[in-house]
């Protein structure tokens, strides 16, 4: 039996294509050298989209390697399908160790020290344990610092029970300096050359997120990229289309209009009275806040479409209610649809254009969609 809440009308709520995300992954591939893999990236519940969907989608879609952030969300894939090779992204805190080995996962490994717990672990549990070696290569973050790669692979080949799966570095500003990224490119590769007997076939040696694919080198040991946001069908670089490679939006976010009522002119909008009415006006209460993922930052700045039509925000977004000037639109009532982002008769809100108006990046403002919100999956498998 269904529980009541989830049969009670929607609010505000997300729809997902899964279609579309099995497309785009397919688009990103045909884009790519036959030879290169594909990383699927779904880490923090897929961009907000939901693990277990999306995972589920582009296991399909043919996904060669997940990548995660934490156990727990590698767990969640583990319990879709056994065999899928899976990487952690984050470091891994001691007592996780054993985990990895538990479920079979690939670890990011960037220290000797890190290299030897894990080797540990695996004896312990009488088996072996995947790695893949990261690079500092000058994002700062994982790695190890790129002149000193050659000892933690020495390392690595040292322990029979640690298997090198693969080598990875990451840009740290792939969507806006090709210049610096093309640096990054040059010392991953030297730190390559150094590691001698290094078996660049068997490896994954991966490097290009989705701000990378447009200066991707085909030419070089890459073999793999690893695509979070373009497979969602967001560009890194708002306004521009990745190179060659077509997506197609797979997220919306839409809530409903809980009142409209009038106020004239002079009167003064939500919280902390930021806004003024400089004519008699007509508005919308619409029953989406902050506390569903609408940041307080799009507070007089952001708008929504209703009818199709673009309607500013006015005053403070509130935790459940955001009040927006439909004036200008004829008849709107109670219940009508409200789009935060994505289509509506002819009218589009982007995620980029939501997420600037939010006065932040695509990734923060998919992933502080709140669990308030229900996930909505349009084209499931088998339709
Ligand atoms: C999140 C992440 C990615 C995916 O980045 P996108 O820009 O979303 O494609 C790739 N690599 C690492 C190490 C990451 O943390």
């Amino acid at each position: 039996m269904t529980s009541l809440s989830s049969r009670l009308p929607l609010r505000c709520w997300a729809e997902i294509d899964l279609a579309a995300l099995e497309r785009n992954l397919k688009s990103i591939r045909a884009s790519l050298p036959a030879h290169m893999r594909y990383v699927a990236v779904v880490k923090a519940d897929a961009y907000g989209h939901g693990l277990h969907h999306a995972a589920a989608r582009l296991m399909h879609a043919g996904a060669d390697l997940f990548a995660v952030a934490n156990l727990s969300e590698a767990a969640s894939i583990r319990e879709l399908g056994s065999g899928w090779p899976i990487l952690l992204l984050s470091p891994l805190l001691p007592e996780e160790d054993r985990y990895v080995v538990d479920l079979g996962l690939a670890a990011t490994v960037s220290s000797i020290q890190e290299v030897r717990r894990l080797a540990e672990a695996a004896r312990q549990a009488g088996r072996n344990v995947d790695i893949h070696l990261k690079v500092d290569t000058g994002t700062g973050r994982l790695g190890v610092w790129h002149p000193d790669t050659q000892s933690v692979y020495q390392a690595i080949v040292s322990e029979p029970a640690v298997r090198l799966a693969g080598i990875f570095t990451h840009f740290a500003s792939s969507d806006d300096d090709p210049i610096f990224t093309a640096e990054q490119r040059r010392r991953f590769l030297a730190a390559l050359d150094r590691c001698t007997g290094l078996d660049r076939h068997t490896l994954f040696i991966h490097a290009d997120n989705s701000g990378g694919l447009e200066s991707i080198e085909t030419a070089g040991p890459f073999n793999a990229v690893r695509v979070g946001l373009l497979q969602f069908g967001v560009s890194p670089r708002p306004g521009s289309l990745l190179g060659s490679v077509r997506t197609e939006p797979v997220f919306s976010f839409r809530t409903r209009v809980g009142l409209v009522k009038r106020l004239p002119a002079g009167a003064t909008v939500s919280y902390g009275r930021t806004h003024t009415l400089r004519r008699d006006s007509v508005l919308a209460v619409l029953c989406a806040g902050y506390a569903d993922g609408l940041s307080r930052a799009a507070s007089n700045r952001g708008q929504v479409l209703i009818q199709g039509r673009r309607c500013p925000i006015l005053g403070r977004v509130t935790m459940d209610q955001t009040i927006v000037d439909v004036t200008d639109v004829p008849s709107v009532q109670a219940g009508d649809e409200a789009v935060l982002v994505g289509r509506q008769l002819g009218g589009e809100i982007t995620l980029a254009e939501f997420s600037q108006g939010a006065d932040t990046i695509p990734w923060e403002a998919l992933t502080a969609i709140t669990k308030r919100v229900p996930r909505l999956y349009r084209t499931p498998l088998g339709l």
